[in-house]
């Protein structure tokens, strides 16, 4: 599949807002996807792969899998994996659909592909780390922006800041708080540039913008595999969109991110265990609604979590989290958030381990009060 060719001819819906001027990006012009045909051959030497075959002791470890699949460079990524994830997105055009390797990746493709050094990034603060330091490292200028008290985005702020990109992630990280709808409808209305939602937790909350994504024509929505489905070693985020964004970002991601037995997992997942994959997110619900009331229960004032983790604010938090790893538990501890202060962020998990986190962190406390 040579995903470039097979972009063209969609175009957006009547009501979809305009494509941001300025794209393609200044000096990607001239640059178009890396996209080789490969039709089946019983010899493919265009590649200077190994012809050979695989290292028998990785054949082995990985049972089954035709030693093919690791001699070859992979597809990019499969159709198979494309039309999977419409499929479970609800996304009527596999076009509208890019993956790479995590939405890592895409955060920061699209930071590349769809704004220049020198344009700015807003974003209400405190949230996901690395959105900050990909704008960094592609020259733009992140505006961190206050949440509202509520920890709602602050929709005028965002708006002001007039970015070339707008980042919402919803349920955000990591306070794992939520959006309201009526705020992040009204920066997709109004904001001039392109809006992300991150939606890498929205398995475990009640809202997804993916469909809007389709035909909105400036919102891109990333999620991921490693949250929910439980894949994160495979590193296989993807995002919606309309096609002739996603065309500029895969511009700026480049061929062969996605390695052919992580294509491969995601698929499988995505096609047969989407079941699975709910019961797991309702027992992650389950443990939140468990953890936050036992963190109530010890006098503590944790934020209300749309997430599969819980953020709850602690003195000394740094002292706390190392006297919990110290008792065989690692949780994150951040340092003065800006509305929180120090907090602890709790992954969930299952009744016995989320008993034990408890335990220690009351131990912890003790020791650091
Ligand atoms: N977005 C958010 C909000 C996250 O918390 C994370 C992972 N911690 C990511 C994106 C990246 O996830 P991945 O690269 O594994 O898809």
């Amino acid at each position: 599949m040579t995903n470039d060719t097979n972009r063209g001819g969609l175009t957006a819906a009547p009501s979809a807002r305009p494509l941001p001027d300025a794209l393609p990006r200044d000096g990607y012009g001239p640059l178009s996807l890396y996209a080789p045909v490969r039709p089946a051959v019983d010899h493919d030497l265009s590649d200077n792969t190994n012809q050979w075959g695989a290292p028998p002791s990785v054949a082995a470890a990985l049972g089954g899998v035709n030693p093919v699949v690791l001699t070859q460079y992979p597809a990019q990524p499969t159709t198979a994996l494309l039309e999977a994830i419409a499929r479970y997105n609800g996304v009527t055009d596999a076009r509208a659909v890019m993956a790479s390797c995590g939405s890592d990746d895409l955060l920061d493709c699209m930071m590349r592909g769809l704004a220049r050094p020198g344009d700015r990034i807003a974003l209400s603060w405190p949230s996901f780390s690395m959105v900050p330091y990909f704008a960094r490292t592609n020259g733009l200028e992140p505006v961190l922006l206050p949440f509202t008290h509520d920890w709602d985005a602050n929709a005028d702020a965002l708006l002001a800041a007039n970015a070339r990109i707008t980042y919402l992630c919803a349920p955000n990280n990591p306070t794992g708080t939520p959006l309201t709808e009526r705020t992040v409808q009204r920066v997709l209305d109004e904001a001039n540039g392109v809006v992300v939602i991150d939606e890498a937790y929205a398995e475990f909350s009640s809202r997804t913008w993916a469909k809007e994504a389709e035909t909105h024509g400036r919102l891109v929505v990333t999620r991921t595999m490693s949250k929910a489905f439980g894949l994160a070693g495979m590193r296989v985020g993807y995002a919606i969109g309309h096609p002739a964004l996603l065309h500029e970002i895969e511009i700026a991601r480049g061929p062969y991110k996605i390695g052919a037995l992580s294509d491969l997992a995601a698929t499988t997942a995505l096609t047969h265990d989407a079941a699975w994959m709910r019961d797991r997110a309702a027992d992650a619900i389950a443990a939140r609604t468990w953890l936050t009331s036992a963190l109530l229960n010890m006098g503590l004032a944790p934020l209300p979590s749309e997430a599969n983790f819980v953020l709850v604010p602690v003195p000394d938090a740094s002292a706390v989290a190392a006297r919990m790893a110290e008792g065989g538990i690692l949780v994150r501890a951040f340092t003065a958030l800006p509305g929180v202060g120090d907090a602890l962020r709790i992954t969930v998990g299952p009744p016995g381990v989320m008993t034990r986190c408890i335990a220690l962190l009351s131990e912890s406390l003790a020791v650091h009060a």
